[in-house]
């Protein structure tokens, strides 16, 4: 007998185990950037002049002239066609988390039946792509449908190579008609720009050589790999990305063996494949190893400029799908792919650097460079406290509420760890007497402690906490795997760039009224060091202590998105948009109804993906199975044998009954609840509708359909079973 489980077990058996790895033939260092148009190739490529203009325009932060632009096309088509490209595309970040493209040929008809090859400026500075069908969230009506999308300078243009076919990319942001952003990248832009503003006014109180702020990101991409053929044969998987379903297998992470452990060679394969194409995308990946859970791994590149580190993250995303593929694995960057073992993370390591190269939050020698670190430092701590509901919200989606709301990953509680070095330091520096009157100042560091230079030692890690210091920046822990790390970086950015330009409002004051720099520095440090001591926690972010310390403390604790994504539409948090020039308030609430959106939608499709599974795939199998116990019962009382001799079938049938009475039923019930659901017009009602009525069946009857796995024929079920979805490789 023989069913789609099986020969999908199968497949994935028969794979070869021991691949041969293809070499790219030069070395890593060659490859790395080669499908990229860096300054460097541009400088290659454009007349001098040109090459002289553009450099000085990207340090001043200008706008590039249209005859700059005409220049720089050329000289991308000549570098991109020498590459044997054909097709241009602008390539952007719609708010439905996947990227977007739409590809043009350079190859245009001319008069006289000849073709020329041909990229303007135009077609490099602005395309309106049809685009009715982005999430907008009303801000785009139908009879003004056109969007349209603006080259993004700062992200240089790559070639992206599927199948045979090789693509010009052209990283930009994407708006609406009228001019508000439809995507990721522009808010990400602006909160930039104001954070380097921001940044650059308090750096000059210790180095007026610092004219630029820049931040950093280190992204560490969490997934799970499984196999091809057992991945189609898994419909919850295929359309949600997570299994709905699925009796633990008997061995799962509890062995601790996964961890840093040998890489099996045929996933090993996948990593030096996927490793050489971000290398020619200058994806400075770096890191692999094994993860936690069973077939889990993570890989990390180098950190970046953070529009930059972005970009590459969406792009690695991209490739990883089409990598896995040729080595016939799937690539899960669900949060939560499977219930009852860890899921994928994103940790956000962040931090801010100056165009003199110092790194904000390293802690350095000196008092004077103490002084400088310890103002980032506190006023990062003082932001988060701050707005930490707008943190919580920035990674609100309805997969990482299987990471955030349960016990497990950072918990829904922002909190910052800071280590017990830099804690003490931050007792010290609140609780020390600085004198009122200082005349020279080593006066003023009269019981100030030295920051020690920190020792970055792995031993003082809080795995548990959402966001925590790690001896040179901060790693915000608690982003989900497939998000778009620009909603995070976004809030972060601008949250921090918000709280320096207060600080300096208050330094600056203080100095007005006669205060020596150094003490007016000192003395809001310390204000802002008590006001934000709430936020500090570094015992055990997964414990229950924890969550009744967090609400004595005032912190919340919003479990789910729907009530997460209110931040985005109260008064603080739109006039924090607006006054820094991130999103106005249309923007805001078109992106607060486009999360809520996503959300239900989410589910609605899961539930619909367990009526099926339900309904169409499992009860029947197992209504055969319980027919042959039947069968069996009816037999054995044929041929005269009494009530002991089947009472354990007897059982086993009634078993079954219950539990396929109950996904059955509970399935209705479900149904039901949803057409409720779907009947409420307004989009937070209905997201919280399918949050709190309709995803609580999701448990009940899995529940029920993992009892069945465990009784129910093994031959007969139909559904790969997590112990192949976990092991077979
Ligand atoms: P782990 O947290 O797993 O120990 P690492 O400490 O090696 O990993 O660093 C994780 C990521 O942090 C890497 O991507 C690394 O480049 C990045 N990182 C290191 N320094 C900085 C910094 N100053 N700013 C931003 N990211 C950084
Ligand atoms: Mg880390």
């Amino acid at each position: 007998m023989s069913n789609f489980r099986f020969s999908a077990v199968e497949a994935a058996i028969s794979r070869d185990k021991r691949p041969t790895f293809k070499s790219p033939g030069v070395k890593p260092s060659e490859l790395f950037g080669s499908n990229v148009f860096s300054v460097r190739k541009m400088k290659d490529y454009l007349p001098k002049n040109a090459f002289e203009e553009l450099t000085a325009v990207i340090d001043a932060g200008e706008v590039i002239s249209h005859d700059l632009a005409e220049h720089i096309s050329q000289a991308m088509k000549s570098w991109a066609m020498s590459k044997g490209v054909t097709h241009y595309t602008h390539w952007f970040q719609p708010l439905t988390g996947a990227t977007a493209e739409k590809h043009d040929a350079f190859f245009e008809p001319g008069k006289d039946g000849v073709a020329i090859d041909k990229f303007t400026a135009d077609a490099l500075v602005q395309q309106e792509p049809d685009a009715s069908s982005f999430p907008n969230g009303g801000i785009r009506n139908t009879f003004e449908a056109r969007g349209y999308t603006a080259w993004d300078p700062s992200s240089p243009a790559f070639i992206y190579e599927t199948g045979g076919s090789k693509t010009l990319c052209i990283p930009t942001v994407f708006l609406s008609y009228t001019g508000e952003a439809l995507d990721f990248k522009a808010p990400l832009l602006k909160s930039l720009n104001a954070l380097d503003k921001a940044a650059v006014d308090v750096a000059q109180y210790f180095d007026k050589s610092v004219t630029k702020v820049s931040a950093s990101l280190g992204i560490e991409q969490e997934y799970f790999l499984v196999d091809l053929s057992l991945f189609n044969a898994r419909p919850d998987l295929l359309l949600t990305g997570r299994t709905l379903f699925g009796h633990m297998s008997a061995k799962g992470q509890q062995l601790e063996d996964h961890y840093f452990g040998a890489i099996p060679e045929r996933v090993l394969a996948f990593m030096v494949d996927l490793e050489n194409e971000a290398l020619k995308l200058g994806i400075p990946l770096k890191t692999r190893h094994n993860e936690v859970a069973p077939s889990q791994f993570e890989c990390a590149p180098m950190f970046e400029e953070i529009n930059l580190a972005i970009d590459h993250n969406q792009l690695l995303l991209n490739l990883m799908e089409q990598v896995a593929q040729r080595h016939n694995f799937k690539a899960l960057i669900h949060e939560k792919p499977y219930a009852e073992i860890n899921g994928n993370g994103k940790h956000n390591n962040w931090s801010m650097i100056t165009n003199t190269g110092v790194n904000l939050l390293s802690p350095g020698k000196t008092p004077k460079n103490n002084l400088m670190f310890l103002t980032f430092f506190v006023n990062v701590v003082k932001a988060v406290h701050e707005y930490a509901d707008l943190l919580r919200a920035s990674i609100a989606t309805a997969a990482n509420d299987h990471r955030l709301g349960a016990n497990e990953a950072p918990p829904a509680i922002i909190s910052i760890f800071l280590g017990s070095q830099l804690n003490a330091l931050l007792d010290e520096v609140e609780t020390a007497r600085v004198a009122k009157k200082v005349k020279a100042e080593p006066n003023l560091w009269h019981g100030i402690p030295k920051i020690p230079k920190l020792t970055l030692d792995n031993t003082d890690r809080n795995r548990t906490s959402p966001f925590a210091f790690t001896g040179n920046k901060f790693e915000f822990r608690a982003v989900g795997s497939s998000a778009n790390c620009a909603s995070p970086m976004t809030a972060l950015s601008t949250i921090v760039a918000a709280q320096l330009i207060e600080f300096k409002n208050e330094v600056d004051k203080q100095i007005k009224k006669g205060t020596k720099k150094d003490l007016a520095l000192l003395n809001v440090i310390r204000k802002y060091i008590k006001d934000s001591k709430a936020i500090r926690f570094e015992g055990n972010g997964y414990s229950q202590e924890w969550a009744d310390e967090a609400e004595k403390r005032g912190l919340s604790n919003i479990k789910t998105t729907p009530k997460a994504l209110d931040v985005y539409t109260t008064e603080k948090t739109e006039k924090l948009f607006e006054t820094l020039g991130i999103m106005s308030k249309r923007e805001g609430e078109a992106r607060h109804e486009i999360l809520l959106e996503n959300y239900y939608k989410k589910l609605q499709i899961e539930a619909r993906v367990i009526g099926e599974i339900v309904n169409s795939i499992i009860s029947p199998a197992v209504f055969k199975y319980q027919n042959s116990l039947i069968e069996n019962v009816k037999g054995l009382k044929e041929i005269g044998l009494k009530g002991p001799a089947y009472a354990s079938q007897l059982q086993l049938i009634e078993s079954i009954s219950t539990h396929v009475n109950t996904i059955l039923s509970e399935t209705e019930a479900m149904r039901q609840e949803r057409k409720l659901a779907n009947a409420l017009e307004d989009v937070r009602e209905k997201a919280i509708a399918y949050d709190e009525k309709v995803k609580p069946y999701f448990d009940k009857i899995r529940y029920h359909l993992n009892k069945l796995e465990q009784i129910v024929d093994d031959r007969v079920w139909p559904l790969p079973k997590l112990r192949e979805l976990l092991f077979v490789r």
